[in-house]
């Protein structure tokens, strides 16, 4: 089963509702980047959360990154998302360690500790919108709760989980992402809080079978839910030797003579999927011509 973004609504759409099953984008994550399994963990759920997002813009062209800067030993997630349910991101440190929490759930929280996550949505326009907020708990969806209540003035409710097997291959990754608009009644407000305080955590939904569809109809079966849409989902980077090339030409040209100096064909590596490609002197000579 390939992963799905559902779009939906709920309480006369004042309700409006996301969720995703994300396993295979989060295992190619893992594959591609070698993540230990906290750091799996860390960057699944930002990537889940980055595949709803992006499917929340509007544009065609539109692009949505998340990222996190943080002291902890992570150091750092960014996750960037189009507008068509492609998605692609990267941990600054993938080999993380740290010792299991109460229930053997993976430390994220303690992987990422202090630090800051930006929201930057490029929309074609001459600058893009950045929005940021302190984490809150470092767990992710918390302090993606956070930034939509403060920086979007949007009370929200994220649920992200991701299991991960004994031998550090992606069991269960998804989320949702539910949203108020402004026109809510304080009674449906009153009741979803109710529900989400009682609810079973993503990973026991994802556990016991329950499809993105599933999952919104648990939370919101009795609220009048109503799927809008499904959108197809991937781990999908559009680097190329070219787009590689084009960021060569604008390190240094010292640095780039240095290399050159060195006589050796280099190996650059996209940071996004890390798929390495081969420049030999030559064609960094006509990079630095250019
Ligand atoms: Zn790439």
């Amino acid at each position: 089963m390939s992963d799905y973004i559902v779009r939906a609504t709920a309480a006369n759409a004042s309700i409006r509702a996301f969720a995703v099953n994300a396993k295979e984008m989060v295992e190619t994550a893992r594959i591609d980047h070698n993540t230990s399994p906290v750091i799996t963990a860390a960057l699944g759920r930002l990537l889940a959360a980055g595949a709803m997002m992006g499917s929340m813009m509007k544009g065609e062209k539109d692009v949505l990154t998340l990222r996190i800067q943080c002291s902890g030993p992570a150091k750092g997630l960014t996750v960037t998302a189009d507008s068509h349910g492609n998605v692609k991101g990267f941990a600054s440190n993938p080999d993380v360690d740290l010792p299991p929490k109460a229930q053997g759930k993976l430390d994220v929280g303690g992987a990422l500790d202090l630090g800051v996550l930006s929201v930057i949505k490029d929309m074609g326009l001459k600058e893009p919108y950045v929005g940021q907020c302190q984490l809150q708990t470092g767990e992710i969806a918390e302090d993606l709760t956070y930034y939509f209540a403060t920086s979007e003035q949007t009370p929200s409710a994220v649920g992200l989980g991701v299991l991960v097997e004994k031998d550090g291959s992606v069991k269960q990754a998804g989320g949702f992402i539910l949203q108020l608009m402004p026109y809510t009644s304080d009674e449906v407000i009153e009741k979803l809080e109710k529900r989400i305080a009682e609810m079973d955590t993503v990973t026991n939904m994802l556990e016991r079978g329950l499809s993105p569809e599933g999952i919104l109809e648990e939370i919101l079966g009795d609220f009048g839910l109503e799927i809008t849409d499904t959108l197809d989902t991937q781990f999908y980077c559009d680097c190329s030797k070219a787009k590689v090339s084009r960021a060569l030409s604008t390190i240094n040209k010292k640095d780039l003579d240095d290399i050159i100096n060195d006589g050796e064909s280099i190996e650059v590596k996209c940071q996004f999927c890390n798929k390495a490609y081969n420049f030999e002197i030559e064609e960094l000579k006509a990079i630095r011509e250019a």
